[in-house]
């Protein structure tokens, strides 16, 4: 399925940029090109380098309350002087930072949302570099934590909401526990806003994804899990249709997992192929003229190594850590050369999925891929109800809202925290 790529902010921009080179590195072609950023500080997009110039938009700058980073260039340029605090040295390490740094908008979704609103009009120039008629939908990808992420992209959703039929998915970063509160107050607004806009949310688990470590120093890692799942997803049938399967995911059955809306999550495993497996034995006793006979005898070692894979996919940390049997919709694809996906491995695949998660509607398509030396389960569970992070981030922003004296509203502004951001999602879409 070709989706449209669109960053905003730090999180968003850099997600973006990793997801253009996974692109590029998988053979699996789903922008086309179809790509854009946006952002009020530069740092990010310095670093930026797979998504084109043209491709960038950096807003605010005729805002008051936008700061702009001093120009590294010209901080050098000025002959044996220091430079300035923080001139100079926009490194990855600077722009790799989870305090909430000045530059830009400083974190403020409402002056992000000012910024956005100001420059509609520059902001649907920019939209309009994207080819409708190439994609079948946009991925909005944000840092909901943040003032660009959450305030421009909302804005933006807004807008995409407007222009686009094809549906518009939002792949949204959450603070981790480490972050200020101020960054759990943004991403509690900034779910509530976008669950209800959007056709379906992937929320990514920073918490869960650091692993103990300081978040800044996985961002790199947890922007790469991201890609491989994003590619795996929509990327799966995309590749040259080079080898014909009768089970071949169809673009559809993704669209139909998501449009349940709310909130989704996704789950992914690999396994090496080694000789013993017994596609490959399928593939050798073929070479060697035996047509026939390898069918039967493979196909219970091929379904246990599926069902096997499939539960590792189900098991591994998800996108976003959930209660799998709280899903409405499950999509699994299985991806590995075609000898190693009998049909028989894909229904016992399928056929654990719908006990696991106690749901019937489990959509299932693989991607031949000749030649791999690896089978990957992918498995997207959609509109899951069961999410602790949202919950925990919803009760953090309550209690940051009453310790800052604005408790009184909080709940209004931010629903019943109880409820979590994917109850409501759940109702929403019912
Ligand atoms: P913005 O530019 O104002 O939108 O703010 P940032 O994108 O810098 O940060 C917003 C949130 O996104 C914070 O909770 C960060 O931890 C998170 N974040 C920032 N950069 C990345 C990144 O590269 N990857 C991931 N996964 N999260 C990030």
């Amino acid at each position: 399925m070709k989706l449209a790529f669109v960053g905003v902010g730090d999180a968003g921009t850099r997600i973006v940029d990793r997801l253009v080179r996974a692109e590029r590195a998988s053979g699996r072609s789903v922008s086309d090109g179809n790509v854009l950023v946006f952002n009020t500080d530069d740092a990010a997009f310095r670093a930026a380098t797979a998504v084109p110039d043209d491709r960038r938009v950096l807003l605010g700058d005729t805002h008051p309350a936008v700061r702009r980073r001093p120009d590294p260039a010209e901080a050098d340029a000025v002959d044996g002087a220091e430079p300035a605090d923080g001139a100079g040295d926009v490194d990855e390490t600077e722009a790799y930072t989870s305090e909430i740094d000045p530059f830009g908008v400083g974190g403020d979704p409402e002056t992000g949302a000012a910024v956005a609103e100001a420059e509609r009009p520059e902001i649907r120039r920019a939209l309009d570099r994207i080819d409708e008629t190439e994609v079948a939908g946009t991925m909005l990808v944000a840092g909901l934590g943040g003032g660009t992420g959450t305030g421009v992209g909302s804005v933006l959703l807004e807008e995409l909401d407007s222009i686009y039929e094809t549906p518009v998915y939002v792949l949204g970063a959450l603070p981790a526990a480490t972050e200020p509160d101020r960054r759990a107050l943004t991403a509690a607004r900034g779910i509530r806003t976008v669950v209800p806009l959007a056709d379906a949310v992937f929320p990514v688990d920073n918490e869960a994804w650091r692993r103990g470590d300081p978040v800044t120093e996985r961002y790199d890692a947890i922007n790469d899990a991201i890609a491989a799942r994003v590619l795996a997803l929509f990327g799966a049938g995309e590749r040259d249709p080079e080898s014909v399967s009768e089970l071949r995911i169809d673009p559809a059955d993704v669209t139909r997992t998501l449009e349940v809306g709310g909130v989704a999550s996704i789950g992914h495993a690999t396994r090496e192929l080694t000789p013993d497996d017994a596609g490959v034995v399928t593939r050798l006793l073929r070479l060697l003229g035996i047509a026939d006979a390898p069918e039967s005898d493979g196909a219970d070692a091929d379904a246990a190594t599926v069902k096997r894979l499939v539960r590792r996919a189900l098991e591994s940390t998800l996108t976003l850590p959930c209660s799998v049997d709280s899903a409405d919709r499950v999509l699994v694809i299985l991806s590995g050369p075609p000898d190693a996906i009998s049909r028989k491995g894909f229904e016992t695949g399928r056929y654990l999925l719908e006990e696991e998660t106690g749901t019937v509607e489990v959509l299932a398509g693989d991607e031949p891929v000749p030649g791999a030396t690896e089978v990957t389960a992918t498995v997207v569970l959609s509109n899951v109800t069961d999410v602790p992070r949202i919950d925990e981030i919803q009760r953090r922003a309550v209690a940051a809202l009453d310790a800052s004296d604005a408790g009184d509203d909080g709940t209004t502004v931010l629903g019943d925290a109880a409820d979590g951001a994917a109850d409501a999602a759940a109702r929403s879409a019912a």
